[in-house]
């Protein structure tokens, strides 16, 4: 991180704008989970992660419970995140294939990773007008990140948000003029970087067969075919 997202990280991580989520993220403090003893809840708004010359952005949907909200770091610590960074690091855009937490060495090369909501949400799923709070935050996010050239949406929420904040900016007219679908693409006149949509890479989603190892492998493979 340069200094700039080191600063915003630590404005985005004092955030207390939707009260029902600083109420959830405080429930988890104090409380040990079996499954990682001695481990202290991260708890509050999870900022973005990765290389500030990043050239892809991932936008997942909010922390998981057990995973980005226990451990500070989007996507580490659950089973979203062991498929992601298994992914990441496959196609050259990490140094390591496993992550665990904040301080395993894990760095990021061409990617910066952070979600459209910042904080984790009862049953993973934030209200309407947190995500409206949220994205102020990915718009601060956006322009420390220059390199840009694709924003990977994880899911329908984040495809949705990442068009809010175009719309916002006056670069789309209407949000339903772009379908989710997984690997559909879609480039802006206003903006640089082309949106690519994906499902969730959630354990949900892999148990399920909606989205398969082979299914992310070809994405990676076209994301490094699209990126210059
Ligand atoms: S979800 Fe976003 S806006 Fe709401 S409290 Fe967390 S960081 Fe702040």
């Amino acid at each position: 991180m340069n200094k700039s997202t080191f600063l915003l990280a630590d404005e985005i991580a004092s955030c207390t704008k939707c009260p029902r989520l600083v109420t959830y993220c405080a429930s988890f403090l104090g409380i040990e989970n079996p499954k990682y003893p001695g481990f202290e809840y991260w708890a509050k708004p999870v900022p973005g992660f990765g290389d500030p010359k990043a050239r892809l952005l991932i936008i997942g949907l909010a922390p998981g419970a057990q995973g980005a909200n226990r451990t500070g770091r989007p996507f580490t610590g659950d089973g979203a995140g062991e498929v992601l960074y298994r992914a990441l690091y496959k196609h050259g855009f990490a140094n390591r294939d496993t992550v665990v937490d904040r301080n395993d060495g894990l760095a990021l090369d061409g990617v910066y990773i952070t979600n459209a909501v910042k904080c984790v949400p009862p049953q993973n799923r934030p209200i309407g007008s947190e995500k409206q709070n949220c994205l102020p935050w990915l718009i601060e996010e956006l322009p420390l990140l220059k390199h840009v050239e694709m924003v990977l949406a994880m899911g329908k929420d984040a495809f949705d948000s990442y068009l809010r904040l175009l719309k916002l900016q006056a670069k789309i007219e209407k949000l339903n003029a772009f379908r989710f679908a997984h690997e559909a693409v879609y480039t802006f006149d206003q903006a640089p970087a082309k949106l690519l949509a994906t499902y969730h890479f959630s354990r949900y989603n892999i148990n399920t067969g909606v989205l398969t190892e082979d299914m992310i492998d070809k994405l990676f493979v076209k994301i490094k075919g699209m990126l210059r």
